[in-house]
């Protein structure tokens, strides 16, 4: 039988956290904007859980919601049948969208929502007699996932350098960053349509009718907090719509409020064919994740009909696709944001959250800040030959002080829960800068 003690040796973790598991840092409960640990102590959450939770923890809504559901209704196998709860959600999400989209299509987690958006592409295509519009088109640092189709538009080598062959004819746009490298930008920086332009060079690559999608995450959250350059969206969208290429916005991390609108196309006034979601869908209680697609393309599938006149329905769906207890947890999560007003509450907290952000400029280590919404990116100057080390160490040392954040490589990411109080941010801040300050 596993001791306590010897838990950490049986579960196999995400793979990249080797440290975690010699050296772990446990869990026991949570509530509003705090995590409690093993060893009895408050944690100031930095991260939304991993951007999940972003109406804080343990809403009594949300509980119940899910003890409800469950207690009457444990699975509803919706491949051949169905329960009214998925129904009730997808009309809610899609109220929250600009008008023009009408189907949502539910799954597991944001790699399914990625996976399950890149064969919506690929098969509209298909159906409108398009099959030679094969070719997606990622960005370089895009991350979408784990799935075998994330990691082939995803732009993290590393992350696809053991797994392949991958999905074949995938080209990547470069990142947003370099314009704004080091330089401490307040929200977006300038200068985005140009680089959106690398979309005609590839599109003078390889024919532009054999590319079916363009998927972008409209800020990149999970490789460091990457805000596109104003101008940019809009540009791809219009690179996009001359010729004939779906546009899929990821908005596993900055859908549900994280910019201050329910979602980025929002923010920025431009709406992608196909979105992506997952995490805040249901504040993380329950995996859940969706793609939502603007009119006309779920209706492309059911008219479809083959050149002898019979209609061959495209399959794909899981299990636990809009299962009643996360379409639950999910529709609750939508009371209290609204309820609560929460997507407004971001917006009118950025500004202060800008200011405590950029708070920062000078303190030891630090190279750049990056913001948005209630979002942060913290570069850290490496360690020579120990890309990483400063910034984990940097993780520790906060959850010892009692503060949760996120690192990838030596970039900080901050993105509270949307609950989250002006003195809240104020410790947030001053115990990352006294963390910074006394590191190597
Ligand atoms: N897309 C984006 C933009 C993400 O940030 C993530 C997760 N961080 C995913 C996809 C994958 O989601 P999941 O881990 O739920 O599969």
């Amino acid at each position: 039988d596993a001791k306590p003690n010897d838990l950490e040796s049986f579960w196999m973790p995400f793979t990249w956290n080797r440290e975690f598991k010699r050296n772990p840092m446990l869990l026991a409960s949570a509530k509003g904007m705090h995590y409690r640990s093993v060893d009895g102590r408050d944690i100031l959450d930095g991260t939304a859980g991993l951007w999940c939770c972003n109406a804080g923890h343990r809403r009594e809504k949300i509980v119940q919601a899910v003890q409800q559901t469950v207690e009457h209704l444990d699975f509803a196998p919706t491949f051949q049948l169905g329960h009214p709860l998925p129904f009730e959600l997808a009309s809610r999400v899609l109220q929250m969208l600009p008008p023009g989209y009408d189907h949502m299509f539910f799954c597991n987690s944001g790699s399914e929502a990625v996976d399950s958006a890149l064969k919506i592409a690929l098969a509209y295509h298909r159906v409108r007699g398009q099959a030679e519009r094969t070719r997606l088109i990622g960005r370089e640092r895009g991350y979408h996932g784990t799935g075998f189709g994330g990691i082939s538009v995803g732009g993290i080598v590393k992350n696809r350098m053991f797994f392949g062959p991958l999905i074949n004819g995938v080209d990547h746009l470069p990142h947003t960053h370099d314009l704004s490298r080091n330089a401490f930008t307040r929200g977006q920086p300038e200068h985005g349509a140009e680089l959106a332009d690398e979309l005609e060079r590839i599109c003078t690559l390889h024919d532009p009718s054999t590319i079916a999608a363009v998927i972008v995450e409209p800020v990149a959250g999970s490789t460091g907090v990457l805000i596109p350059p104003q101008g940019y969206l809009q540009r791809l969208r219009d690179i996009c719509d001359k010729h004939g290429i779906l546009l899929i916005f990821d908005e596993v991390i900055t859908g549900f409020g994280r910019l201050g609108t329910a979602f980025a196309t929002d923010y920025f006034g431009v709406k992608p064919d196909l979105i992506t979601c997952a995490k805040g869908l249901t504040n993380g209680v329950i995996p859940m994740g969706g793609v939502i697609a603007r009119e006309g393309i779920y209706d492309a599938f059911t008219e479809w009909a083959d050149n002898t006149g019979n209609t061959i329905e495209l399959f794909h769906g899981y299990t636990y696709s809009g299962h009643p207890v996360a379409a639950a947890a999910g529709l609750a999560t939508m009371e209290v944001y609204k309820e609560e007003g929460l997507f407004e509450r971001c917006a009118e907290l950025a500004p202060y959250w800008e200011d405590a952000v950029h708070s920062l400029k000078g303190t030891r280590h630090v190279i750049d800040l990056r913001n948005l919404g209630l979002i942060a990116g913290i570069e850290l100057e490496s360690r020579p030959g120990k890309v990483g080390a400063r910034a984990y160490e940097a993780f520790r040392r906060c959850f010892d002080k009692g503060l949760l954040i996120r690192v990838t490589g030596d970039i900080i990411a901050l993105s509270p829960p949307l609950i989250v109080e002006k003195g809240q941010i104020d410790e947030m801040f001053g115990t990352l800068q006294s963390v910074l300050n006394d590191l190597d």
